[in-house]
């Protein structure tokens, strides 16, 4: 087998984005692969690499995830993240959790220093602050923004807005962020965070902190990470999908490409996914209008767009 090529893709959201948060998104991406590249280039882990980007996609308000995440019919944020480890299927993950600035980070704890796979709310806050994990007041992690977003909505005029809004249908998702990598040891890791659905349902977990759903990672086949209607991904179980079909043959795109036809044959949803597989070979597929994303790998530059619905295969990228 060819050596594997050092790899890293970030996403920041598949949905129809907003022409004037383009500049933002692909700037929070590049900012994110830059991150994770550094580690890599430095021998670091593909975990270390993903864990970093998606910290700072997190900490970036552009994106539905850690502070600026959506909120939820209560008007609080409750976010869901997770990890994994392609050299031992290690998998760390967070569900609903509201006081926590960087829930990747939990989720990487929770699979390091846990025997559990995923905790949930207060008991996973506990669990946070047991690890000397900074507690937030769950305000903070609450932009002006989403705080409007969310009154303008609940009050039932949303048409009353001031243009810097962007209306949010009920239930649509957007900004997740993600992040796959291969590290130079030829092993593979994946990373995914969100707050969810606008305005959902407290309590209300979808497909990013589950595994094989919003993230999979395997060093026998590849790493991925989801975005998109979680309700609708799960059932395809979208990324475990995407690894399976690599094992049968397919490149990381091949495959990106016929899970994403499957979600929209078999759903109703919409979504994205972003991909490396065993031998650093990348893939972005999506059926949403544009898939923010960042990509980068040994000897090219960090390449950062928003990739629109007739966008070209990476197979450029992948030579
Ligand atoms: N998949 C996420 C969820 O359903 C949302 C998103 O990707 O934007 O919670």
């Amino acid at each position: 087998m060819k050596n594997p090529t050092m790899t890293l893709i970030v996403h920041g959201g598949a949905y129809d984005i907003p022409l004037e948060t383009h500049e933002a998104h692909m700037a929070g991406c590049r900012r994110a692969a830059e991150a994770g590249w550094a580690l890599l280039k430095g021998g670091g882990s593909a975990l270390d690499a993903v864990e970093a980007a998606v910290r700072i996609l997190e900490d970036d308000p552009t994106y539905d995830a850690g502070y600026g995440s959506f909120l939820n019919a209560n008007g609080e944020v409750e976010m869901d993240a997770i990890v994994m480890d392609g050299r031992n299927l290690d998998v760390g993950a967070v569900a609903a959790v509201q006081r926590v600035r960087n829930p990747v980070s939990l989720a990487r704890l929770v699979m390091t220093e846990s025997e559990h796979t995923m905790l949930a709310g207060a008991g996973a806050e506990a669990f946070a602050r047991e690890h000397d994990i900074p507690i937030c007041p769950v305000e903070e992690l609450v932009t002006e923004r989403e705080r409007e977003r969310w009154h303008i909505q609940s009050a039932g005029t949303p048409h009353e807005w001031d243009g810097n809004v962007r209306l949010q249908a009920v239930g649509l998702p957007s900004d997740t962020v993600g992040a796959v990598a291969i590290d130079a040891g030829g092993n593979v890791a994946t990373a995914t965070s969100t707050g969810g659905t606008f305005n959902k349902h407290p309590g209300r977990v979808g497909d990013s902190p589950l595994v094989g759903c919003g993230a999979y990672a395997d060093n026998q086949t590849g790493a991925v990470s989801a975005t998109g209607m979680g309700e609708a991904l799960m059932k395809i179980v979208i990324s475990k999908q995407v690894c399976d079909l690599i094992a049968a043959g397919m490149s990381a795109q091949e495959a990106a490409d016929a899970a994403i036809a499957a979600l929209a044959e078999r759903t109703t949803g919409q979504g994205g996914v972003i991909a490396v597989d065993r031998l650093g070979r990348a893939g972005i597929a999506h059926n949403t209008p544009y898939i923010a994303h960042a990509y980068v790998s040994a000897g090219s530059e960090i390449v950062a767009g928003i990739r629109g619905p007739n966008a070209p295969m990476l197979s450029e990228m992948n030579k």
